[in-house]
């Protein structure tokens, strides 16, 4: 059974095709510049050559198009009939108050995609578009939203409430919704497993550090609270976000700079993080971790402020669950950075947590329990896979 992820961007489409069976991939790609001049496809096959194709693609019906024709390519193809494929499973951003679990897209779904574009007006278009080029491409073959906010669906209105006028919750649905879900449902599964926790007695943080970042509390498999909130804006210091900030200095650079509310937001999404606190050094933190160790302060400063928010939501979500029995980092950080894990838990001995350094350094990337046998709480490191998260949904849900 052929499954074929799909995560649409306003001008890019990512796309994987598994074999459920094995949940192995067959193929993985990337189209980008869509409508753009300089469209580009670039096809990994597993196992075979890639191949690439540069030509006009006005717009993601084209791409998709293009996907299948590469998916069933003489060299470069891994199925011959795009009746193989039995299902896509489409990553879409934002489900409202409506979803808090993946569905089959029909017409009253699709509504509420577009009812939900001012909440994610970059994304949720985009993954819109994705679904209808599927049906036009595929006619018949069900379409899956897997979609970002459903597994924070679960939080009480206490977490996601804010203290604004209520009618502005009543009249546009403002409150907060959290994303990542998909990856957070994921990680918190299996580091249950890896952990050996109880799912019906357990508490979990999960740590999403990525170029978007947020950490979410989970109990007994249900999440009762994530940073991000009405937008992805909110929460800890990201790649190129600020998180949190005191709205008031949203009013006070602007009056300086003379800039408008769409530049403030734009200034706190794209030039903030820790690319914006480190005075331009990278958004990436390999390049920051070379910054640190030549001893440059402004990435030692950044590092710091960074690794102490993450503890400070660590600890507020401890609080919030009364307990915690597993911590696990996850995303291109959380997985691969010892010095971040470690910068974090030293925070955090109070819990009884102690760091196994050895296992810490080594953990790159794979699934590790970074604790000592005697932690009171054991600290994980798995790596997301956001993907393969969508075709588990889309399989249960067809089936
Ligand atoms: P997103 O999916 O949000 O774009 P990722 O989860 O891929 O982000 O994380 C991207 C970030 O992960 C990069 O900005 C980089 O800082 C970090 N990263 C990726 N690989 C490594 C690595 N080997 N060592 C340290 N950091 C890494």
């Amino acid at each position: 059974m052929k499954i074929l992820v799909l995560n649409c961007g306003s001008s890019s489409l990512k796309y994987q095709l598994f074999n459920a069976e094995d949940e192995s991939v067959l193929a993985k790609g990337l189209v980008e510049r869509i409508g753009i001049e300089g469209s580009k496809l670039t096809h990994k096959p597993t196992g075979k050559d890639n191949l690439v194709i540069e030509q006009p693609m006005k717009d993601h019906e084209i791409a998709v198009k293009l996907v299948l024709d590469a998916l069933m390519d003489d060299n470069a193809g891994v199925i011959s009939d795009v009746s193989e494929i039995v299902a896509v499973g489409h990553r879409v951003v934002h489900g409202g108050q409506h979803y808090s679990d993946s569905i089959i897209v029909d017409e009253e779904a699709k509504k509420v995609i577009k009812e939900c574009f001012d909440f994610a007006p970059l994304h949720n278009p985009a993954n819109l578009i994705g679904v209808e080029a599927c049906e036009a491409a595929m006619p018949g073959v069900p379409n899956v939203a897997v979609f970002d906010t459903a597994f924070h669906g679960t939080m009480p209105a206490k977490a996601y409430m804010y203290a604004v006028p209520r009618e502005y919750y009543e009249k546009y649905g403002v409150r907060r919704y959290g994303f990542h879900g998909t990856s957070h449902s994921f990680v918190s599964k299996k580091t249950i497993e890896v952990a050996g926790l109880d799912k019906d007695n357990s508490k979990v943080v999960v740590c999403h550090l990525g170029n978007g970042a947020s950490i979410s509390a989970v109990v007994n498999g249900k999440c009762i609270d994530t940073s991000m909130g009405l937008t992805p804006l909110e929460g800890i210091i990201m790649g190129t976000r600020s998180g949190d900030v005191d709205p008031g200095v949203i009013e006070f650079i602007a009056g300086k700079e003379n800039k408008d509310i769409r530049g403030m937001i734009a200034m706190l999404n794209k030039e903030s993080g820790v690319y914006g606190l480190s005075g331009g050094i990278s958004s990436d933190f390999r390049d920051l971790k070379a910054a640190m160790d030549n001893g440059d302060e402004k990435a030692i400063e950044t590092i710091e402020a960074y690794t102490y928010k993450v503890a400070k939501y660590i600890g507020s979500y401890v609080a919030a669950m009364n307990g915690v029995d597993a911590i696990v980092f996850t995303a291109g950080v959380g997985e691969n950075s010892p010095y971040i894990r470690t910068m974090i838990c030293e925070y955090l001995g109070y819990l009884g947590i102690k760091l196994d350094e050895e296992a810490n350094a080594k953990a790159m990337g794979e699934e590790m329990i970074i604790t000592t046998a005697d932690s009171k709480v054991k600290v994980c490191t798995i790596p997301t896979n956001e993907e393969l998260a969508i075709v588990r949904e889309t399989v249960a849900l067809i089936k």
